[in-house]
């Protein structure tokens, strides 16, 4: 990889847009269809642990991918996360993890900062341990030799509804955001992690103005059935609309 950081963030878009979902949506191919010919079951889902959606962090398919691991929703929403994924054995927090900073800078302005801690990773880290405890889980922190890249590259966000699918399960997917929360929290959490997500994969920390009409940010949504994809693309399309066509809804139905 190269040493500068925007040769490097050009080489992995190039990468990114030369995989077969990418591609096949840049030619306008429809998304059911790509699904239905690169989806493999094989891979199922059985998570294990809880991560942040970040694309950096390393996806394996044993895991839930949640803003922060849940650091920006309520404590009833975390109970609702727990109560779907029974499973769960382990909590992560991540290097430079942006919702992170964005829950210590919300407990800055409110003044709910523990005493003694002084960062957004230490806040976190905190944070973690607290839901470890509660839960019975162990912690796991996420350090920067074991991001799939040091730069955000996102091309997208894969947005489960079913909690059914990772995106380990579709053959020649890019390098996205992961996001299990549609398939537990309220829908207006949903769009606002969305949102935030959409915001860091279109600002100068991701991909930015290499993101256009033509080679656009995809938000991916698995859903159970048509009547939830309709839903889905519906209020997505909405919460998005202020970035024209280079942000582009994709719904799909996962495949039994
Ligand atoms: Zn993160």
């Amino acid at each position: 990889m190269s040493e500068n950081p925007h040769e490097a963030v050009d080489q992995l878009f190039k990468k990114n847009q030369s995989t077969e979902v990418i591609s096949r949506l840049n030619h306008g191919e429809n998304i059911q269809d790509i699904i239905n010919t690169e989806f493999n079951p094989e891979q199922n889902f059985s998570p294990e642990e809880i991560e942040c959606s970040d694309g950096r962090c390393p996806h394996h398919g044993k895991e839930i991918s949640v803003a922060g691991s849940g650091i920006l929703l309520s404590e009833e929403e975390f109970d609702m996360m727990m109560k779907k994924y029974p499973d769960i054995k382990v909590i992560t927090t991540h290097a430079d993890c942006g919702a992170g900073k964005l829950a210590f800078a919300n407990a800055q302005k409110n003044e709910t900062v523990p005493p003694g801690i002084t960062t957004a990773e230490e806040f976190a880290a905190d944070w973690a341990k607290k839901m470890a405890a509660k839960y019975n889980l162990s912690y796991r922190h996420i350090g920067v030799d074991e991001f799939v890249a040091p730069y955000h590259h996102e091309q997208g966000i894969m947005v489960d509804t079913t909690g059914k699918i990772h995106q380990k399960m579709v053959n020649g997917m890019s390098n996205m955001f992961a996001s299990h929360t549609a398939s537990f929290a309220h829908p207006d959490n949903v769009i606002a992690e969305v949102q935030v997500l959409t915001n860091i994969g279109l600002g100068d920390h991701g991909l930015g103005q290499r993101i256009t009409d033509e080679k656009p940010f995809y938000i991916m949504v698995a859903c159970a059935d048509t009547q939830k994809a309709e839903q889905m693309h519906e209020a997505f399309s909405t919460a998005l609309k202020d970035h024209g066509d280079n942000v582009q809804i994709k719904t799909f139905v996962v495949p039994n």
